[in-house]
């Protein structure tokens, strides 16, 4: 069986291709970006109906695949922008109609854990979930999976953006501030804020205004100092929902991922514990089409379908809101 995979929940474009093997025959996107300022929803969904047919033709291109061979037609239909989940789920139902495949909705932030759980050896892992918009520990309890800790305001990602934005760094501001970080020599303390298993980053945000603004501080120092402290406040809570449920392994998954002081932090921390630490290509930590695929043929699998009528997108759905009936 092979599953067509459609993400579409932020600014990514993303058509993956994958067997019931587990193979990733094809894992292509077009990402929307802007010089200035955010993501404006209307316009990333203009830019995803702009791309959408190109997108598909060249992924399955890349499997060597012409669109009957594909057997089954996966979405993200939760959570995310309204406005750009609708062009995908539009894009899934178009397919799923006109070739008369069966369609699977699937939850985003699972998909990310579910991708981990096929490419790395990772079993039962605790997922640390750091994209733009989402900042979760999510972990599988008593048939959910449930979010252990998160963050009380906004992602790390869009909070790295934010701050990127005013250093004059433009978009996406996480690989930047991570290049500016490798240059940083003195170590500013910063607001850490863990509250229970929760994080803030608000307070953290305007502290580094005031900061910049007294232009007292070297963009490197404070870029250094930044990573230093929300990987420490992200990796004390996932500790801690490892120690809870008794889970031996860490995946690292979303954009944030990518960040090679956050995957040694990760490490140093798994391997003080005697545990495991999984880090993913970076093509499978940011947003994509192949993880969308993969959750498709796992709930397919469980017998899992999703009829037209109830392929309406769930922009606010929760990870613990979905029932996990495959595991
Ligand atoms: P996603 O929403 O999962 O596609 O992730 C996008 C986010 O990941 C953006 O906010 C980026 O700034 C961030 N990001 C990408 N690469 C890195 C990196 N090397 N370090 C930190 N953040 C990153
Ligand atoms: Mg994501």
């Amino acid at each position: 069986m092979i599953c067509l995979g459609i993400e579409s929940t932020a600014h990514t474009f993303g058509i993956g291709i994958v067997t019931d093997k587990g193979k990733v025959l094809a894992n292509v996107k077009d990402v929307f970006t802007t010089k200035t300022g955010g993501i404006v929803p209307a316009k990333a969904a203009e830019h995803h109906a702009a791309v959408c047919d190109e997108v598909v033709k060249k992924a399955l291109e890349t499997a060597k695949l012409k669109i009957e061979d594909i057997d089954l037609i996966a979405f993200s239909q939760s959570p995310g922008l309204g406005h750009t989940l609708r062009i995908g789920a539009f894009a899934a139902r178009d397919l799923s109609l006109i070739y008369k495949k069966p369609l699977v909705g699937v939850n985003h932030c699972i998909a990310h854990l579910e991708i981990g759980r096929l490419l790395t050896d990772a079993k039962d892992p605790v997922l640390l979930y750091v994209s733009g918009a989402n900042t979760q520990i999510i972990a599988y309890d008593a048939g959910k999976y449930r979010v252990f800790g998160e963050s009380l305001d906004g992602g790390v990602g869009n909070f790295l953006d934010t701050f990127a934005r005013e250093l004059g760094l433009g978009f996406p501001g996480g690989p930047r501030i991570a290049e500016l970080a490798g240059k940083g020599k003195e170590f500013i303390e910063l607001p850490y804020s863990v509250k229970g298993m929760d994080i803030s980053l608000g307070g953290l945000l305007t502290n580094l205004k005031q900061k910049l603004k007294s232009g007292k501080y070297r963009k490197e120092d404070l870029a250094y100092s930044i990573q230093e402290t929300v990987f420490a406040m992200l990796l004390e809570v996932s500790e801690r929902a490892m120690a809870h449920c008794g889970k031996e392994e860490l995946l690292l998954g979303g954009g944030v991922a990518c960040n090679t002081r956050l995957q040694e932090m990760a490490k140093k921390m798994c391997e003080e514990r005697k545990s495991k630490c999984f880090v993913l290509e970076n093509q499978f930590n940011v947003d994509n089409g192949a993880m969308i695929a993969w959750l498709g043929i796992v709930m397919h699998k469980a017998g899992i379908k999703t009829r037209i009528e109830d392929s309406e997108i769930k922009p606010y759905e929760r990870t613990d809101d979905v029932k996990v009936t495959w595991r």
